[in-house]
This record gives structure tokens, C-alpha cells and sequence, in this order.
């Protein structure tokens, strides 16, 4: 195993037998039998091999590890929900798997909850809807809340509530140093800062407090379809509509091809369509005549937006994004929509190679944007949607068609940017600038936060903020 140096480094077994004894999950080499399984990760096109696997189940064990990689110079990673495109969780020295920590305990009367981080968002969703509550989380129910949290977050609740970081009341962290301590406005408030937004640059996060709302536990919410060629009618709707969307209202634009979903006739699967995408967390009268003006829009082929529990809402879209397959993406922010960026989409939209290809506008925009630019270190408050232009895919060899589709469309669409870009959906070639880009303003100050929280750069593997030597 190769450091940054160049050098090679095998902890001797002496070193792993000591770790053992103090550690109180499981510790994987190569060969035991969930090696494998816990190496890999949602993106296909990422295959390392970690030297050894630590399966935290506590902050103790958190703390061991650490200590561990730092002592023998082992580069570390850490693995919350393995979501992330670019596969930072896994490297080539010590993986701390945080999948066995999954507590969530809710506080209704305080409305909050405490989560630890190896939950996936399905984890959350379901303790804090026994009480009517929810996170402000993601739209697949299968990504890790701590990578989400960490580098932002947004989901359905964000034009209501803010990025999921803003909505994070305290952390509970493991330094570099190997010390547990609590990250909040109160204390080691730099700490706080940098971590909403920040991502795993700054320590190990073993307790995430999110703030929870009163949402459902039915809403209005589902999907309709359109035929790919009502694309430009359905998408000048789709910016009236959400020029004017109250925040309970959130209204998601994909196109891509049909998937064999059961409510699709045959007859279109495998065909371009549009979709939209609605979740409205609105009183349930009004949320229904909002929603009646988006079913009685041109002639659907598909319509499944209905009164449902927000629980389903939040798994509806879970199958057309299964682990396993060769996935690249880019992403933007945008400020508006604009007619002339809609036909772009549009045209570069259509020339996709991948059936399970699309590209999504996210509407995010409003109390995000309320926040002054530094409320925390994800900033981008003058964004309003994000653009994801995303290909899955199954075979190698269909390599480069997809990730030549996706950069022309990047290409394309990338003068309607704000700048910014989203830090959770960078892919593993996109260091700088484009992680400059993604902090904008704030990146002098993480840098500051950095230096002084991982000197040495410990925590590494990730969309890295170097310190200042
Ligand atoms: C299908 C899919 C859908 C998605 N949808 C959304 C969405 O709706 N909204 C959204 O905001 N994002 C979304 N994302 C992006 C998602 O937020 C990131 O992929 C995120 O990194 C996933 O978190 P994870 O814990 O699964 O990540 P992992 O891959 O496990 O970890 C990624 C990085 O996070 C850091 N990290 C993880 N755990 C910790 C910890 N406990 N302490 C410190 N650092 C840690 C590490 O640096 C690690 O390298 C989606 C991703 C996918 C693949």
C-alpha cells in the first residue's frame, strides 16, 4: 500500500492485534468475510482496497482509529453511507466504517433528534415520522446522513427550512488529536462553522443534533409525465410554476428515458420523457388545488401525485438510483431559470446514451437564500436550483460515451451558473478550482479552520481544504 509519499506501509500485525484489543466493533483485512462488502460503495467505478477496515461502533472506537492511522502514518478514510459519487470513503490505508452506529433517539416535546452517523436518511425518516416530524434531508432514502449533512444537504424541506447544515443545532466530533468534543454556537463555535458544509475535512462526527418540523404524516406529493416532445410546453409551465411556488411546494424537472415503472404504460418505457416531481408539505386543501393545476396540465401518460405519507415520498424515486452501476455527474447552481437555458437543457437532454441517464433541476431556493452568505461554511445563498447532469451505467466499456454526454452538457448549461457549485456531488477527478468553487467567499475561512483543527491534514480523504503550512 502506497502513502502520499510514495512509501509502503503495512501496519505489523502486532499493531492490528493491539488495536483489537481496545476496539469493540469488528476489524476487517483483506479476505474476512465482510471485507468486501464493506469496501464497496454506491459508485461502481470506485474499487480500492483499504488495508485494514475498522467497524467503529462507538465514539471510543472512532477514537482508536484515528489515533491508529496516526500514529503508523496509514491514510484514512471514513465511511458514513458510501453515497458519495467520488468514493472518498474508501481509500487504500484504514476505512472507518461508521454503518454499525445507527441509533436515532427523537426528542418530540424538543423537537429534535440525535442521530448517529452511520444512519441512512430512511434511519431518520422513520423515528422522527412516528412523531410527525422530519429532517430536512435528501430524496434517496438510502444516502448517508453524514456525508449529506456535512457538505450542505438539500431535499424536499429546504425551500421551507434551509441547507440540512443550517438546520444542525450540535456535533459531537473526534479531532485529529483523538479528543471528543462538542461542536455548537456555544462551543468551539469555528469548529461548528466549517463543519456545516465542510464535509470531513475538520474530524469524525459520531452525534449529529438536528433541529426536526411538523411535516405530514400525509402530504401531497408523487409524480406526473409528460411525453419527451411536450418538453418545451411542460418546462415553460414548470418556470411560471416555480417562480411563484410557495416554499411548502417543492416541484423537482427530470428528464430522462421512461423506466418500467407499473403506473408508466409499456408503450412509452424506454422513451424520453419529462417528469415532475412533487412534494407540497402545505395544509392539505391548499397543497391539493396546487397540485390540481399541474395534473390537468397537456395529456400526462403518467400520474401518481395523490395524498400520500410523506414516509413514501421520501422512497419514491429509490429505484431508479440502485448501488452497483458506473455512475459521473456535474453539477451547478443556478440563479433562475431562464427560456433560453430551458431549450438548452432540453437539446443536450436528449442526446443522453444511458437509459438510466437524466437531468434534474432541483428547486432549493428560499429560506437558504434569507441566511447572510456566511451563516455557514456551505454558503451559495444566491442559489435557487441546482442542476445535476447525471449518467448510470453498467458495462466499462460504456465508459466513455456517458462521461463525454455529461461534460458536453455541462459545457452547455455552465454559463446560466451562479459560480458555485455543490461540494457533494463533485466527482473524483474535481479538485480544484472547483472545490474553490464550491465555498466561494467562505474558502479562506475554512482554510482557517483547517489549520487549526487538522494541522497535519489528517482527514484527507475528501473534497480536500489543505491547511496552511
Ligand atoms: C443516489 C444519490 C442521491 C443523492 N441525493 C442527494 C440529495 O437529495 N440531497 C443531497 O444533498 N445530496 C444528495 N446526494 C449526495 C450525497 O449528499 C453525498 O453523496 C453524500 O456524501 C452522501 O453521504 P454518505 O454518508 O453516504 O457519504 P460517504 O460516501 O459515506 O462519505 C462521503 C464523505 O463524507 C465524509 N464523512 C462521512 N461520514 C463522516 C463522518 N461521520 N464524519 C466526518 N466525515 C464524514 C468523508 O469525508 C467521506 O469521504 C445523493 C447521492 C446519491 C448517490
Amino acid at each position: 500500500m502506497n502513502t502520499n509519499s510514495g512509501e509502503t506501509i503495512q501496519p505489523a500485525s502486532a499493531a492490528i492485534d493491539a488495536l483489537r484489543a481496545l476496539h469493540h466493533g469488528p476489524l476487517l483485512l483483506p479476505g474476512a468475510a465482510d471485507y468486501d462488502t464493506a469496501r464497496t460503495v454506491w459508485n461502481a467505478m470506485i474499487d480500492r482496497r483499504p488495508v485494514l477496515v475498522a467497524r467503529c461502533r462507538d465514539a471510543a472506537d472512532v477514537v482508536a482509529g484515528v489515533n491508529f492511522a496516526r500514529e503508523h502514518g496509514l491514510p484514512l478514510s471514513v465511511k458514513g453511507g458510501g453515497h458519495n459519487i467520488a468514493g472518498t470513503a474508501v481509500g487504500e490505508g484504514l476505512m472507518l466504517d461508521l454503518s454499525l452506529m445507527k441509533e436515532v433517539v427523537v426528542n418530540p416535546e424538543a423537537r429534535t433528534a440525535v442521530a448517529q452517523p452511520g444512519c441512512l436518511l430512511s434511519d431518520v425518516d422513520r423515528a422522527t415520522q412516528a412523531h410527525g416530524l422530519a429532517a430536512v434531508l435528501g430524496f434517496i432514502s438510502m444516502t448517508g446522513i453524514a456525508g449529506l449533512t456535512l457538505g450542505g444537504g438539500f431535499g424536499y424541506l429546504t425551500r421551507r427550512f434551509g441547507w440540512t447544515c443550517d438546520t444542525v443545532l450540535s456535533l459531537e466530533v473526534v479531532t485529529a488529536a483523538g479528543e471528543v468534543v462538542i461542536a455548537s454556537e456555544t462551543e468551539n463555535p469555528d469548529l461548528f462553522w466549517g463543519l456545516r458544509g465542510g464535509g470531513g475535512n475538520f474530524g469524525v462526527v459520531t452525534r449529529f443534533t438536528y433541529k426536526l418540523y411538523p411535516v405530514g404524516p400525509e402530504i401531497i406529493a408523487g409524480a406526473v409525465v409528460w411525453p419527451g416532445a411536450d418538453a418545451p410546453a411542460v418546462l415553460d409551465m414548470y418556470r411560471a410554476l416555480t417562480a411563484n411556488a410557495p416554499p411548502e411546494q417543492t416541484v423537482v424537472a427530470v428528464l430522462r428515458k421512461a423506466p418500467p415503472a407499473p403506473w408508466l404504460p409499456a408503450d412509452i418505457h424506454g422513451k424520453p420523457v419529462v417528469a415532475l416531481f412533487v412534494c407540497d408539505t402545505g395544509p392539505l386543501a391548499a397543497a391539493e388545488a396546487r397540485a390540481a393545476a399541474i395534473k390537468s396540465f397537456g395529456t400526462p401518460v403518467g400520474d401518481v401525485l395523490q395524498r400520500r405519507p410523506y414516509l413514501a415520498q421520501q422512497t419514491l424515486i429509490d429505484g431508479t438510483q440502485p448501488p452497483g452501476r458506473r455512475d459521473y455527474w456535474k453539477s451547478e447552481y443556478l440563479p433562475r431559470l431562464e427560456p433560453e437555458m430551458l431549450t438548452k437543457y432540453i437539446d443536450n437532454a436528449w442526446r443522453m446514451v444511458s437509459p438510466f441517464a437524466g437531468v434534474t433541476l432541483f428547486p432549493i431556493g428560499g429560506a437558504l437564500n434569507e441566511l447572510p452568505e456566511d451563516y455557514s461554511a456551505v454558503g451559495n445563498r444566491d442559489a435557487a436550483f441546482v442542476l445535476a447532469i447525471a449518467a448510470g451505467w453498467e458495462r466499462a466499456e460504456d465508459d466513455a460515451a456517458n462521461i463525454a454526454w455529461v461534460r458536453q452538457t455541462w459545457q452547455a448549461l455552465r454559463p446560466f451558473s451562479t459560480g458555485g457549485t455543490y461540494v457533494n456531488f463533485l466527482t473524483e477527478e474535481e479538485g480544484d478550482p472547483r472545490i474553490r468553487d464550491a465555498y466561494g467567499r467562505n474558502y479562506e475561512r475554512l482554510i482557517d479552520v483547517k489549520t487549526r483543527w487538522d494541522p497535519t491534514n489528517l482527514f484527507r480523504a475528501n473534497k480536500n481544504i489543505a491547511p496552511r503550512s
